[in-house]
């Protein structure tokens, strides 16, 4: 008997979300409208009354976030090598220097020790990434900006429903990136909303996002800032207020997941088979992935063919961003974030999301341990 193929990830779409994006196709209104400005409140509500704006994407919100901060030429932005490109990349598109400072093996978070010695008179914002939705120490990091004079923009985009001391990340801080990409713990199918600290900058983003338009009266219109075109529709909007109503339910199944995957792996799965799990945190992380780092005795794409044969997709998060050959042309190389580049080599990011079984993680387990054989 052949098993179904396990996908890393999926998102879980039930049919009144199916009807409500027929609904807003049907009503003649189909870009940003009523039901943006209804999910734009449901977040505000959820991240404590703070001002949300939403985007077409995570990426665009990190760079409007860049914008409002006004970070630009000559500003450089501290963030980690062990993210999606997305979060440096959008540094170098608002004109600024991204520097990097490596990682922390445990929470695979941007080590703040490093962040605070990258520090340098040029330095105006802190991205750190909150990688498979565990925040990096918040208390620290807000300590650290606070001392130099420094913004954060949180690449929050993986944390949504995390927190940090039982404060949800996006309910307190400075500005706050959360992507709704399909394989986010809740999608739009594109998309990405922003936290913000006051009704100024809010209009700001709103700015940035459509053209630098401001509008008053019937047809009263300025620009006097150049924006572009970032808007999210009321279709995706749509689609992220079917799959909000279920975030809570969607991370507590995520976290029994994950409580299973330790109990499967067991105790002396580090020393028998070489890997590393992640931490096993069960009051801050939001679980958005359950990543392990292979030993060095076997390749990652030899691990991924030998899973992909038994039917189970794994996914990989990430290669190190400073040894992409558009960072490699501003300088970077080998050997400069050692540990973003050891576990960029062997991190895999095994299945997990809402609708998988405990059936499902005993069958991971299981291949991982096959493959991998006991020392
Ligand atoms: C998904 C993701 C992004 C980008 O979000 P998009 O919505 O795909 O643009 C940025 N940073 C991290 C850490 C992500 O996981």
């Amino acid at each position: 008997m052949t098993l179904a193929f396990l996908p890393f990830t999926k998102p879980s779409i039930d049919e009144a979300t199916i009807a409500a994006v027929g609904d807003v196709m049907r009503s003649g209104w189909m870009t940003s409208g009523p039901r943006v400005k209804e999910f734009e409140e449901t977040l505000s509500a959820y991240f404590d009354g703070r001002p949300v704006r939403t985007f077409n994407s995570g990426t665009a919100t990190m760079e409007i976030g860049l914008r409002v901060a006004g970070i630009g030429p000559g500003d450089e932005v501290i963030t980690t090598p062990n993210s999606w490109v997305a979060t440096s990349n959008v540094i170098i598109a608002v004109g600024a220097t991204p520097v990097f400072a490596d990682i922390d093996a445990a929470t695979r978070n941007i080590d703040l020790d490093l962040l605070e010695a990258a520090i340098t008179p040029r330095t105006k914002a802190l991205m750190p990434v909150f990688m498979a939705g565990m925040p990096v120490d918040m208390d620290r990091l807000y300590a650290i900006a606070k001392k130099h004079h420094l913004r954060v923009i949180e690449d929050a985009a993986q944390a949504i429903g995390s927190s940090w001391n039982g404060k949800r990340i996006g309910s307190f801080g400075d500005m706050v990136s959360f992507s709704f990409q399909v394989n986010k713990n809740i999608t739009t199918s594109e998309g990405g909303c922003l936290v913000l600290n006051n009704a100024e900058e809010a209009k700001l983003a709103e700015k940035y996002r459509l053209q630098g338009v401001s509008r008053s009266g019937h047809d009263g219109i300025d620009v006097d800032v150049l924006g572009g075109k970032f808007n999210m529709t009321d279709i995706a909007a749509a689609i992220g207020l079917g799959q909000f109503k279920h975030l809570d339910e969607f991370n507590a199944k995520r976290q029994a997941l994950a409580h299973h995957y330790f109990a499967q792996f067991g105790e002396n799965v580090e020393a028998d088979y070489g890997i590393e799990l992640p931490l096993a945190n069960f009051t801050d992380t939001n679980w958005h992935m359950f990543q392990i780092v292979l030993p060095a005795s076997i390749t990652r794409h030899d691990f991924m063919e030998q899973m992909m044969q038994k039917q189970i997709g794994i996914g990989f998060h990430y290669a190190p961003i400073h040894l992409f050959s558009l960072y490699r042309a501003r300088g970077f190389k080998e050997g400069m974030f050692p540990v973003a580049e050891r576990i960029g080599r062997q991190i895999v990011t095994l299945p997990l999301f809402a609708s998988m079984t405990t059936t499902d993680v005993e069958r991971v387990v299981d291949a991982v341990k096959s493959v991998l054989q006991k020392k």
